[in-house]
This record gives C-alpha cells, structure tokens and sequence, in this order.
C-alpha cells in the first residue's frame, strides 16, 4: 500500500459490521489502510472493527446530520480520508403492485440517499487532503440493477441509480479538476444475510444462486472485497466512472441457453 508521507491511507468503510463490509473492513486493514467502520449495529460493528485492528462509528449513512459527524471524526482522529466504500445497504421494500410508500423511502433512503451523502461528504473531506483533492469513492450496486425482478422495487431502483450516481460523482470530480476516482461494484449473489433472509421465503433459492454463477457458487464476502480493494488502490489508477461486475459469471450467459 503506497504510503502517504509515511503513514497508511484512512479508508471509510459503511455497514461494515456484517457481510460484504465486514469482508472490506478487513481486507482493508490486511493491507495496512487505516480503516472507519460505519453501521447502525453497534455492537456486531464495534466486533468486526475490533477484530481487524479498525475504528467503529454508529452511523445511519441516510442521515445527514450523522454524515457530519462522522466527518468530524475523520478530520479528528486522521486529518484525512483517502478511500469512501458506500456499502451500507438493506432490501425490504414492496413489488410494484403492493406499493408502499414508506418502504420505498426507507430503501432509497439507506442504499441510494446514504451512497449520495457519503459522496458528498467525501469529496469534501478528500478535498481538504493536505496534498490537494485526492482519492477513491467505492459505491456498491447490484446485478438486480441489470435485469428486472419481479420484487423488492426500492432495491433495484436503488442499486440502478447508485450505478447513474457513481458515473455523475466521476465527472464531477473531473470537472472540478479534483483528483478523485469514483467507481463502483456490482456484486452478484453473495453469501450474506440478504441471502440468508431471502431464503427463509425462497426454498431453493441458496441452491438456484450456487448454479446460476458459471464458477458453480455463490459470491463471499472476501470476493467482493478484493474488487474493492483494486478500485480503492493505484491500482485502478485510470479506472474512474467504470463498474466491475463480480458475479461468478452469472450475467455472462445468454438467456436463451
Ligand atoms: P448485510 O445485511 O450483511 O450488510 C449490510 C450492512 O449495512 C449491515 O451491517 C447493516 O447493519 C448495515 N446497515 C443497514 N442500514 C444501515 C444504515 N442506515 N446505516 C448504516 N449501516 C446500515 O448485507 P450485504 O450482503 O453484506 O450487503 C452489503 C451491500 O452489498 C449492500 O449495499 C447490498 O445491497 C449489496 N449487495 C449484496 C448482495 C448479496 O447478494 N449479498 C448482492 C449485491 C449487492
């Protein structure tokens, strides 16, 4: 990891107390960022973020107000911010012709609002670097953002405007002459709570998302990490506006076969 004037990068990562985040919260820190785990469950975050030699902050990512603070922490404690991975991210609404109202917001409000106010707020924390503006925004999608579902319209309404977000931060950034990277993931299934939640109402469902990828399983946590970890390094140092698609292949199949 490239240091800068001796010391490690900070990197933010949100829901970090399960899953994917916790998977980032650790790789992260394996390769030696200094890392800010995020997440409304305090005590499973502050396990995770103990665990990986991280920092924990609760934090409602769809509240601006806790954006704030966490920034202040982030300007307190490291004086920096080099890396934002916007993963928080909860499903839960309704399909279409159930529609409510307040499930839809509360999706959009965690998964898309959240990913927005993170960006927000690290574009101005990364432009207070004392190097100048610098650094890598992570946001995380979905393949539900590239073929219709039948439910769950918040999610993957979400997880497409995430995809649209992620692409205008870019140029922004660009525009601005800011030297700020802004990508984001799109996992396929992945071994995780959702999933786990998923399937009580779904038999078969763990079973179906094994076969659908052509590597013949679901996606781990780790999986998914590691993209991150390319898009949040020099290592992806002309990738900006892009998204990886991390999904064991599943999309790569024609539907008709
Ligand atoms: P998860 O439920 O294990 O993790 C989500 C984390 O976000 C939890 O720790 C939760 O407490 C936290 N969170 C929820 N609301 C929050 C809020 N308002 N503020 C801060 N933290 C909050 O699920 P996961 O599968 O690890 O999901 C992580 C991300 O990956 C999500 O954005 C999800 O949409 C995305 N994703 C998951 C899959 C999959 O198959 N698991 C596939 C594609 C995308």
């Amino acid at each position: 990891m490239t240091d800068i004037d001796g010391q490690s990068p900070v990197a933010l990562v949100t829901g970090g107390a399960s899953g994917i985040g916790a998977g980032t919260v650790h790789l992260l820190a394996d390769h030696g960022m200094r890392v800010i785990s995020t997440d409304v469950a305090t005590e499973q975050g502050q396990d995770v973020a103990d665990a990986a030699g991280a920092r924990f902050v609760h934090h409602d990512v769809s509240d601006q107000a806790a954006w704030a603070e966490v920034a202040d922490v982030v300007r307190q404690h490291y004086g920096r911010l080099d890396v934002l991975v916007n993963n928080a991210g909860i499903v839960g609404s309704n399909p279409i012709g159930e529609f409510d109202l307040e499930a839809w917001q509360r999706t959009i409000g965690v998964n898309l609002t959240g990913t927005a106010l993170g960006c927000h707020s690290a574009i101005e924390l990364m432009t207070q670097n004392p190097e100048g503006p610098t650094g890598a925004i992570v946001n995380i999608a979905s393949t539900t953002s590239l073929a219709g579902t039948p439910g769950d319209v918040g999610y993957v309404a979400s997880k497409g405007g995430v995809r649209s977000l992620t692409r205008s931060v870019a140029v922004y950034c660009s525009r601005r002459g800011l030297n700020i990277r802004c990508n984001s993931v799109i996992p396929g299934a992945v071994d995780t709570g959702i999933i786990q939640a998923a399937a009580e109402h779904r038999p078969g469902l763990r079973d179906h998302l094994d076969s659908i990828a052509l590597l013949g399983r679901m996606g781990t946590p780790n999986d998914i990490a590691k993209a991150v970890l390319y898009l949040a390094t020099d290592q992806s140092s002309f990738v900006t506006g892009s998204e990886l698609l991390v999904d064991g292949g599943a999309f790569a199949v024609h539907p008709g076969y």
